[in-house]
C-alpha cells in the first residue's frame, strides 16, 4: 500500500534511503547530494544538487496527507536533506507533523559537515520540532583512508558531528564500510573506525562492504592515489572479527553487518553482545561453505 501511494509522487530517480526506512514514507526535499564526491559512491552521480521549493513540498505533504493520513514515519531524501536553511527545514517538519496527526518520527541523511554547519541551537531547534534521527556515513576512521575516498572528513570532524548531533538529542545511525581501504590500509582503517566509533558512541551502527559498480571502479582507483588491493571475502570477515575486538563502548550500539554487501551476517548489540559476535566469527571461520561466491563485489 505505502509502496504503491508513493508512485503518485513522482519522484526523481534514483531514490535511495536507509534498509530501515522501508516503511516510511518518502519526501524529496532535497535532489542529489550537496558534497557528491566520495569516490566509492555513485548514488546522486546523475544528479545535480538542488533544493525543493516550498510550494512543491507543501503540496506534496497536502497531497499525501490525504492518501496516508495514519503515516507513523518519514523519511527526507535524498542524500543530505540536512544541508537545507535550518529555518526551511524547520518549517517542513513542523508542516509535517501538522498533517500527519501520528507522526512518529522524522529522518534524513546527514553529512558531518552538515551537522557541524547547524548551530547547537538551530540543532536542537529542529530536533524540539520532531526532527528525530541521522544516517551519517563514518565509512571509515582512518584519516589516510578518508583521504584516499576523498570523502571530505576527517576522523575529527567525524566525532565531532556525532558527539553534537546526540548532544542535541538525535538517535544516530551510522555505516561503515569494511575493505574500505583495501589490503594495505586494512589495520589502519579498522583501528581509527573503532577508534571512531568508541568516541562517537552511535546508537546504531551499520557495516557495509565495500562494492564499487562498474560505473566507479575507475575513479575510485586514480583517486586512491596507490595501487588498491581489494580485500577478499575473508579478509573482510577478518576486519570484522578486529572491529567488533576493537569496539569498547560503555553505552548500547546495535551493530549490524547484514546488508546485502556483506558476505557474512553478524549482529548483536554492544557491550553485551561482543562475545557472542566473535565467537559467532569463529564459527563462521570454521565453516567456509557458508562464504558467499568470491566476485561479488566488482572486483
Ligand atoms: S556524502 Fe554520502 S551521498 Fe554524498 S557522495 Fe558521499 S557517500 Fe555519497
Amino acid at each position: 500500500m505505502l509502496r504503491d501511494t508513493q508512485m503518485m509522487l513522482n519522484y526523481d530517480y534514483p531514490l535511495y534511503r536507509p534498509p530501515s526506512e522501508a516503511d516510511s514514507l518518502i519526501f524529496q526535499v532535497t535532489l542529489g547530494c550537496s558534497y557528491n564526491k566520495c569516490s566509492f559512491c555513485d548514488m546522486y552521480r546523475t544528479k545535480e544538487y538542488s533544493e525543493r521549493p516550498w510550494d512543491e513540498v507543501k503540496a506534496e505533504i497536502d497531497m499525501m496527507s490525504k492518501i496516508l493520513p495514519q503515516t507513523k514515519r518519514i523519511f527526507l531524501a535524498d542524500g543530505d536533506a540536512l544541508n537545507l536553511d535550518a529555518e526551511y527545514m524547520q518549517k517542513i517538519v513542523k508542516y509535517l507533523y501538522e498533517k500527519f496527526p501520528v507522526l512518529e518520527r522524522i529522518a534524513c541523511y546527514a553529512m558531518p559537515m552538515n551537522v557541524l554547519k547547524k548551530s547547537e541551537s538551530e540543532l536542537k531547534t529542529l530536533r524540539d520540532s520532531g526532527l528525530n534521527m541521522f544516517y551519517l556515513g563514518i565509512e571509515s576512521g582512518s584519516d589516510i583512508v578518508l583521504k584516499k575516498v576523498t570523502k571530505g572528513a576527517t576522523a575529527t570532524t567525524i566525532v565531532r558531528a556525532c558527539k553534537k548531533a546526540k548532544a542535541a538529542g538525535y538517535i544516530l545511525s551510522c555505516m561503515v564500510i569494511l575493505g574500505l581501504g583495501g589490503k594495505t590500509h586494512s589495520k589502519e582503517h579498522i583501528r581509527g573506525t573503532a577508534r571512531v566509533l568508541n568516541e562517537a558512541s552511535p546508537h546504531y551502527v551499520g557495516a557495509l562492504t565495500l562494492y564499487l559498480e562498474n560505473g566507479i571502479k575507475e575513479e575510485f582507483l586514480t583517486k586512491f592515489g596507490e595501487p588498491f588491493v581489494p580485500v577478499s571475502d575473508s579478509e573482510a570477515l577478518d576486519e570484522l572479527e578486529d572491529l567488533i575486538r576493537q569496539i569498547d563502548v560503555n553505552d548500547d550500539v546495535i551493530f549490524r553487518a547484514n546488508h546485502g554487501s556483506n558476505a557474512y551476517t553478524i549482529k548483536g548489540t554492544f557491550p553485551h553482545d561482543k562475545q557472542a559476535m566473535l565467537e559467532k566469527i569463529a564459527w563462521m571461520k570454521q565453516h567456509p561453505e557458508v562464504v558467499r561466491p568470491v566476485g561479488l563485489r566488482g572486483f
